[in-house]
């Protein structure tokens, strides 16, 4: 069997960096990614929250074979039409002014960190005190690469690879007096997934995002949003930051950008772009043509579509039928998240692991995070009929466990 076949030869050729579940996809349509043997499969989670327009969408398909009959790569020596045009699309819907292209989270998050360092050097030759520390959140998670795992609160992603970036130190979670004890003008930035993802879907509350930002404001450091999860749409707004009527200096996105093709972007103010000059930073493939244009094609179909809407009401209507199940299952312990980024909490990290690979045995792909939080990241054209279709599938799943008391452990997708 051919599935049997690839995971023999994976692993003897990979490394062992991922446990993958044993499904071989090998096409999809709309909300539904299809498998070898031709079984379509509900898909709740969206490649972790990246194809955004779901499988096989037309506006998708068009921009990849037009640009490819154009230009797929440049360089960034020279100027090409789809950057531009891209950056006018982002900067109007974030509030910010100026975007640096790359090709994944961790890669604009590293952009990030380096632009506080930079913006902390800019305001102490102008003679302002800016330490070069930065603040990140107990549960965060920013990326991999050794400055995000820096910045990344769960040790086992840092602890194998120390000494990873100095100057890092964790705020207990939406404590605002805890951020304010740690807070002074040693500190570079102040870095928020405005709702952590990988975390465990944990909501920043309102007082503590706006405590940072006057926190920032007070000394010049830099209010770092990630939104590489949260942002472009996810939550019914462009930005999650936007539910708070919050604008930070900087934010970073990725994930559901360009539908599956990589690409990432940092997002800043004008004056912290004063930051960085000619050669300081830079990537060989960021805001290629190819990406780019799937990129403005992504965006101008939520647009088009009014996908924002969409995912507002398609999400309360999810969160309401969830509260309506959690009234009858008691493993149900909270119920988090904002349009179309939702967690469940469960009792156990034994059941949550056993209800993802069960659904998983229904043909509904959800996620488990945090060991015991179920993780729902849609693409933004879910329907309410494939809400109930994942309602009643998890209603059963549910009920097996209040049944078997203890259920056996499970299968799990690693986020
Ligand atoms: C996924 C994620 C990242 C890392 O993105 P990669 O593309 O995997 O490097 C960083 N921050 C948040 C909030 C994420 O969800």
């Amino acid at each position: 069997m051919k599935l049997a076949s690839l995971q023999a030869a994976e692993s003897k050729l990979l490394l062992h960096t991922y446990e993958r579940n044993p499904y071989l996809f090998v096409g999809g349509h709309d909300v539904y990614i299809t498998d070898d043997q031709g079984n379509d499969y509900l898909d709740l989670l969206s490649g972790i929250g990246v194809s955004a327009l779901g499988y096989g969408h037309p506006a998708v398909q068009d921009a990849i074979q037009d640009q490819s009959r154009h230009l797929l790569h440049t360089s960034n020596l020279f100027f090409h039409e789809r950057t531009v045009e891209l950056a006018l699309r982002l900067t109007e819907i974030s509030g910010l002014d100026r975007v640096f292209f790359c090709n994944s989270g961790t890669e604009a998050w590293e952009a990030a960190l380096k632009l506080a360092r930079a913006n902390a050097g800019r305001l102490r030759s102008e003679g302002k005190q800016c330490g070069v520390t930065f603040l990140a959140l107990e549960h965060s998670f920013h990326g991999r690469t050794m400055g995000s795992i820096a910045t990344t609160h769960k040790a086992k992603y840092r602890d194998p690879f120390e000494p990873v970036m100095p100057g890092v130190k964790f705020v207990r979670f939406n404590d605002i007096g805890h951020l304010r004890e740690m807070f002074s003008d040693e500190i570079c930035a102040i870095c928020i997934e405005p709702i952590q993802g990988e975390g465990g879907i944990n909501p920043v509350s309102q007082d503590f995002f706006a405590a940072a930002r006057e926190l920032c404001n007070s000394t010049g450091a830099l209010l770092i949003a990630d939104e590489i999860q949260s942002g472009l749409g996810r939550t019914g707004e462009w930005f999650a930051y936007q539910h708070y009527g919050i604008l930070p200096d900087v934010t970073t996105i990725a994930k559901p950008i360009a539908n599956g093709i990589p690409m990432g972007a940092m997002l800043c103010t004008e004056s912290a772009a004063l930051s960085f000059t000619p050669g300081m930073h830079g990537t060989t493939f960021g805001g290629g043509p190819l990406a780019c244009a799937v990129a403005i094609a992504v965006l101008d179909t939520i647009r088009r579509d009014r996908l924002l809407k969409h995912v507002a009401d398609v999400g309360s209507y999810f969160k309401e039928q969830l509260t309506l199940l959690a009234e009858q299952h008691h493993s149900i312990v909270a119920i988090r998240g904002l349009g179309l980024m939702i967690g469940v909490e469960l009792d156990s990290s034994e059941n949550a692991s056993f209800v993802s690979a069960q659904m998983m045995e229904e043909r509904v792909i959800i996620n488990r995070t945090s060991d015991k939080v179920l993780r729902f990241l849609p693409p933004y054209i879910l329907e309410r009929n494939h809400v109930d279709i994942a309602i009643n599938s998890l209603d059963r799943t549910l009920a097996l466990l209040t049944q078997a008391g203890k259920p056996p452990t499970g299968e799990q997708i690693h986020g």
